[in-house]
């Protein structure tokens, strides 16, 4: 595909025609929040389209609610039929005149979550990232658990604290134990982020019914940006013997645009080798991951560079794995990798990694220094990978800002 957009600059951003990212928005003017597809630094009103009648009768029913799930439900043929009826309109100069109402400026626009979440799963899929955080918090015993190889370790995370790019994250308050201290209760001192890329469910299942990892595409409908905000000093004391709660509950950010999988095809890499070989199950006819090219930028220095395409577990075999055991699936889901590390140093996801717990403090901007979050820093996370057409998308970017805990 060698097509190029009518709308001027769009081929040179991370939004040019070979993306085509689904967001849900509003405008003062009109503040019901509706479905709009990203093409430069404007945003596509679909239900506008729809009510010209633009797509086909039993597509348009989607595109007149009030996020992403109505459209994800459809699955791959409706899917693949509105990105091409959209690459077709934006790409030919003689639908210039007829689509210009229907543009909005981008930052004109008011972002919302873009679709339902119905269950979130957070994964713990990079080795880099399982290794340094197993050297962390347990120093005397091997880095990896013994299930860490032949399972992509996971957890349900809460749903309903999963918040759109933006909203600001008030610090969490709860208990926490130093090594030989007295349990106390207060502002989490070591508030931290995860880097991690998300995947949102568009086809469900039969409860029963496990998914083969060949499947992966006819399930899932497209990629966000995830930043899975940890107070690692709450965690650190709850996590034994049940896994996260408090520690991670409070928020989950995700990015305002979900990118289609179609936009990805040409960022498809292989996967890492695995041994031992999985249990068949988990096997894959054609293994492979997503090559994203992830930046951590706090408060505007770029502290990290996670790449996404080592991760151990790929995405569809963390599908498989979330239902082998007959839980269905429901549109919505989410579905996410765990904190994406990579091998160096410049490349840890997380600044529990990136500072060493602390005791390697980084350098930001005017000098100013940090090991876990203050009140009022941002944190951004985004993503570059190589787009269909051999050009580069980018995906949409998940920001947020910390807040003064509550008295
Ligand atoms: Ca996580």
């Amino acid at each position: 595909m060698t097509a190029t957009s009518w709308i001027e600059g769009a081929e040179d951003g991370p939004f040019g025609l070979g993306h085509l990212p689904y967001g849900v928005f509003s405008t003062a003017k009109d503040p019901a929040p509706r479905l709009g597809v990203r093409i430069g630094d404007q945003i596509l009103d679909l239900r506008g389209l729809a009510t010209g009648q633009f797509f086909l009768p039993w597509i348009r029913p989607a595109f007149h609610e009030h996020d992403l799930n109505g459209f994800m439900a459809m699955g791959p043929p409706a899917w693949r039929l509105v990105r091409h009826q959209l690459t077709e309109l934006l790409s030919d100069a003689r639908y210039r005149d007829q689509s210009a109402t229907l543009l909005v400026p981008a930052a004109k626009a008011r972002m919302h979550l873009p679709f339902q979440v119905a269950d979130y799963v957070d994964f713990y899929a990079s080795e880099h990232h399982a290794t340094n955080l197993g050297r962390l918090f347990r120093p005397d015993a091997e880095p990896l658990l013994p299930n860490w190889k032949h399972l992509p370790v996971g957890y349900h995370g809460r749903a309903g604290t999963v918040v759109p790019s933006g909203t600001p994250i008030v610090r969490p308050r709860g208990q926490g134990k130093t090594p030989d201290g007295p349990i106390e209760f207060g502002p989490s001192a070591r508030l931290d982020i995860e880097a991690e890329v998300g995947f949102v469910v568009g086809v469900g299942t039969e409860l029963g019914a496990p998914v083969n990892p060949d499947d992966f595409a006819e399930h899932v409908f497209g990629v966000v940006l995830v930043n899975d905000w940890s107070a690692r000093d709450i965690q650190a004391w709850e996590y034994v013997p049940l896994g996260p709660f408090l520690g991670k509950s409070f928020a989950t950010s995700v990015g305002h645009w979900v990118t289609p999988l179609d936009a990805l095809a040409g960022a498809k890499a292989a996967a890492p080798a695995q041994d031992p070989e999985p249990l068949g199950y988990l096997k894959e006819t054609e293994r492979f991951a997503y090559d994203l090219s992830m930046s951590v930028r706090w408060n505007g220095t770029e502290v990290s560079r996670p790449p996404f395409a080592g991760m151990y577990w790929t995405p569809a075999q963390m599908l498989a794995h979330m239902t082998v055991n007959g839980a269905s699936l429901r549109t919505g889901d989410l579905f996410a990798s765990g904190t994406v590390s990579g091998p160096e140093a410049d490349q840890r996801g997380s600044f529990l990694e990136l500072t060493w717990s602390g005791r390697e403090p980084i350098v930001l901007g005017e000098g100013e220094t940090r090991s876990f979050l203050e009140d009022g820093d941002t944190v951004t996370i985004g993503a570059t990978a190589r787009g269909a057409d051999g050009g580069t998308i980018g995906l949409g970017e998940v920001t947020g800002t910390i807040l003064p805990a509550l008295d």
